[in-house]
């Protein structure tokens, strides 16, 4: 039977992998999201194949109630809600390897006759299983909007209250390993840990969120693996390093495009507040153009060259089909239609291209940052939807400003500029943007799908 789940573990490995795969683009997304969860289920099975496995009405319990609230809430979930979904299911991850630790004190009477490593990497696991549970559920908290966006802090006790509640956590976890048997000890551990999850993200903006989510799911990753070395299961080691080392690198990659270091998003203090003043020199004094979808069409119209510059809005007003119909419009007309994409527009990586290719964009037509800025000057209309903090120029030009020195879509090096947007409203940074009120640029106030539907009506009409 072993060597049966050990075939099944590799197979189940290889549909990992060869799944990932499948995710580096949008195309294959959706495929290698199947291949990986049938890799899954396969591990699943295995490990229920083992040895010693019981309870059997007990884990059909558990699996029911799982399935039972998991799948209706993934297929019901919106695009735009997806980190706090993530959020959400990674942190029951790190929860539940948590409770296995718990679980494995209490079967091995605080690890008495279990070797060294076996406790530590165990100890490892419950701290990080802990944090990554707390902090995944304060994280979902803040983006649902059922804790406040803004950071909440003690002050300047902040970092002495933190750096007591981890202390707190490894004191019991040392005590543990050097043989410590009471029970009270682990739970000292979890509780302490857990502290230290909710009081780490608490201070952090909801700005920031998305990479400090895509963080705990690497530390769920790593917990898993710690705990499959406990446990000796090379599904969990596997599945938790490939979970602890893609989340690292998408952490990475999301600090690197905001230009922020990770410490520093740890550390705290940005986003989610209100507006913090006017934008750059002269922002607050210049009047705002607006203008009209029938004028906002025969400018597109006129032009050589379109750049499609998408945001967030356009994911909430889910214009993407009307923007395609508008594209198609335009291009009938031998206008060039390009999209620019910032790595972290929207509200998770990889969004504004997984909305475009829902409506068929072609894939070739969307461009990266650098090919956009090196692009803008020879573009007639930039057509900004929804996108705000990634256009906002006091990244380039504010010192002062939080956003400062992240790399952002330079729309005004273009020849004009179309902003499609509700309000004169900041985005999720919480400040002011100077663009919006650039002589180049003209406002088109509404809803970015109904604006867009305006345009397409008047682009039919011309
Ligand atoms: P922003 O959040 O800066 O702005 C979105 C804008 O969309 C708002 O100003 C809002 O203005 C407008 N909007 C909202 N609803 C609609 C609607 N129905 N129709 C038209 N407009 C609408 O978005 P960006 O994409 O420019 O920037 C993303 C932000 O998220 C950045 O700050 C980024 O750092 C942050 N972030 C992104 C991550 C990622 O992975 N993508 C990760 C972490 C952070 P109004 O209310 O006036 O309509």
């Amino acid at each position: 039977m072993n060597t049966l789940v050990s075939v099944l573990y590799v197979v189940a490995f290889a549909l990992f992998i060869y799944g990932l795969m499948g995710m580096t683009g949008p195309r294959t997304a959706v495929r290698g999201n199947w291949i990986a969860a049938a890799g899954m289920a396969i591990a699943v099975v295995a490990t229920l194949l083992l040895p010693g496995m019981g309870n059997w009405l007990l884990i059909a319990l558990g699996i029911g109630i799982g399935a039972v609230i998991g799948v209706p809430a993934a297929r019901r979930v919106k695009m735009t809600a997806m980190p706090q979904m993530v959020a959400l299911f990674n942190g029951v991850g790190g929860g539940a390897v948590a409770l296995i630790a718990w679980v494995e004190f209490r079967t091995t009477d605080g690890y008495a006759s279990e070797p060294r490593y076996v406790a530590i990497a165990s100890l490892f696991a419950a701290i990080v299983g802990s944090v990554s549970f707390w902090g995944s559920n304060i994280a979902f908290g803040k983006l649902q909007e059922l804790l406040p966006g803004k950071p909440v802090t003690v002050g300047r006790l902040q970092q002495p209250l933190n750096i007591a509640v981890v202390l707190a956590a490894v004191v019991c976890a040392v005590i543990i390993a050097s043989g410590g048997r009471s029970e009270w000890l682990i739970i000292g551990v979890l509780v302490a840990a857990g502290l230290a999850g909710v009081l780490v993200v608490l201070p952090i903006g909801g700005a920031d969120m998305p990479v400090v989510i895509s963080l705990l799911n690497a530390f769920t990753g790593l917990s898993a693996a710690a705990m499959g070395l406990a446990l000796d299961n090379t599904a969990l080691i596997v599945a938790g390093m490939i979970v602890g080392a893609s989340g690292s690198i998408l952490t990475n990659l999301m600090a690197q495009a905001m230009n922020r270091s990770i410490p520093a998003i740890v550390a705290g203090g940005f986003g989610g507040g209100g507006p913090t003043g006017p934008a750059g020199p002269g922002a607050g004094d210049r009047p705002v153009r607006s203008t009209s979808a029938a004028d906002a069409a025969i400018q597109l119209a006129y032009a050589g060259r379109v750049m499609v510059v998408p945001g967030y809005g356009m994911a909430v007003a889910q214009a993407q089909h009307a923007v395609r119909e508008m594209a198609d419009l335009l291009e009938a007309k031998g206008i060039e239609v390009g999209y620019a994409v910032h790595p972290v527009a929207g509200r998770m990586p990889g969004h504004m291209n997984v909305l475009l290719a829902e409506a068929d964009v072609p894939y070739g037509a969307l461009k990266e940052m650098d090919e956009s800025n090196s692009a803008f000057p020879q573009v007639d209309v930039s057509l900004v939807i929804g996108a705000n903090d990634v256009t906002n120029p006091a990244a380039q030009t504010d010192p002062s400003s939080p956003i400062y020195g992240m790399p952002i879509l330079n729309v005004t090096s273009s020849r004009s500029v179309i902003v499609l947007k509700r309000s004169m409203g900041s985005g999720f940074a919480g400040i002011d943007n100077a663009l919006f009120t650039d002589p180049k640029t003209a406002m088109l106030f509404g809803d970015a799908k109904e604006s867009v539907g305006g345009i397409v009506e008047e682009l039919k009409a011309l």
